[in-house]
């Protein structure tokens, strides 16, 4: 209990720190891209002049790179919570069967992928956009932990958190959540790895291969959508990454709702 405490309060302090920081640097950067922007159509019939395809290579370049940094900054904010959401009814099911091709091809042959979905499982209200990225990333950490294959679990169900569970952790309510676990038959993590694993920039990969981000911007889109992210994790085993989010307010099993839907009228 005392570790995972500690845990959250670093997690939140340093979502404090790299939040204020983000947040200036973006600003920052939408006027760096601005300006680049307005000097790109200025340039953009510069071939006649002396240099002119250098010029707008160079300004081609700068533009790209202060894109690059503006995403980063992004992230970061999804990190320290700092973003905005478009929080909406969604189905989670629907939105993981949008996704299915997208996953097949993200995961590649030699890696199989079950899902596992509960009837009737509740809706929640989540930015859908923020939850696809969520997902795309795990599949993306799973695919890179197993990289001689395997196997990819899906599996949602509605769960009621209890006063106990949520008592191990800040800031979490008790009551009904929905759940989506994302299983991989890959490495798996050491218990120094799993304790850092959701810190931004905190990667293992090779450079270029990761940015330490992925489990950090779940972290924060779980968070600020007043849920709650549990790894488990087994060197040689696999990961299990759950995801936790709260059944929307007043929401009616989905038959009911139907039936309140008014029928039109004949003509
Ligand atoms: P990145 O994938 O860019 O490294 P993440 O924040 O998504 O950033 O992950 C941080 C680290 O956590 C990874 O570098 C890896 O060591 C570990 N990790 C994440 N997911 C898994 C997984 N499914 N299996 C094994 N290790 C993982």
């Amino acid at each position: 209990v005392e570790a995972q405490l500690r845990q959250s309060q670093k997690m939140e302090a340093v979502g404090q720190l790299t939040g204020g920081i983000a947040h200036d640097f973006n600003n920052l950067l939408q006027v760096v891209i601005g300006s680049l922007e307005g000097l790109q159509r200025r340039v953009a019939n510069a071939e006649q002049l002396p240099q002119g395809a250098d010029m707008m290579r160079f300004v081609d370049n700068a533009l790209r790179g202060a894109e690059r940094a503006a995403n980063l900054t992004r992230r970061l904010l999804a990190f320290s919570r700092r973003q905005a959401l478009d929080a909406k009814p969604t189905d989670v099911g629907k939105l993981m069967a949008g996704m299915s091709d997208l996953l097949r091809r993200t995961l590649g042959e030699a890696i199989s992928i079950e899902a596992v979905n509960a009837a009737d499982l509740w809706r929640v209200s989540v930015d859908a956009n923020q939850l696809e990225s969520a997902l795309l990333n795990l599949a993306v950490n799973a695919r890179d932990a197993m990289p001689g294959g395997g196997k990819l679990t899906i599996e949602t169900a509605n769960c009621v958190l209890d006063p106990s569970y949520v008592a191990r952790f800040d800031g979490l309510d008790a009551g009904q959540y929905v759940m989506i676990a994302v299983s991989d038959t890959g490495s798996g993590m050491t218990k120094d790895v799993l304790e850092r694993a959701m810190e931004p920039f905190f990667t293992t990969k090779e450079v270029g291969h990761g940015t330490g981000l992925g489990l950090s911007q779940i972290y924060g889109f779980v968070k600020q959508s007043g849920g709650h992210v549990r790894i488990y994790s087994e060197t040689g085993e696999g990961t299990t990454v759950k995801l936790f989010l709260p059944r929307l307010a007043g929401d009616v099993a989905c038959d009911e709702q139907a039936d309140l839907r008014p029928v039109p009228a004949s003509r």
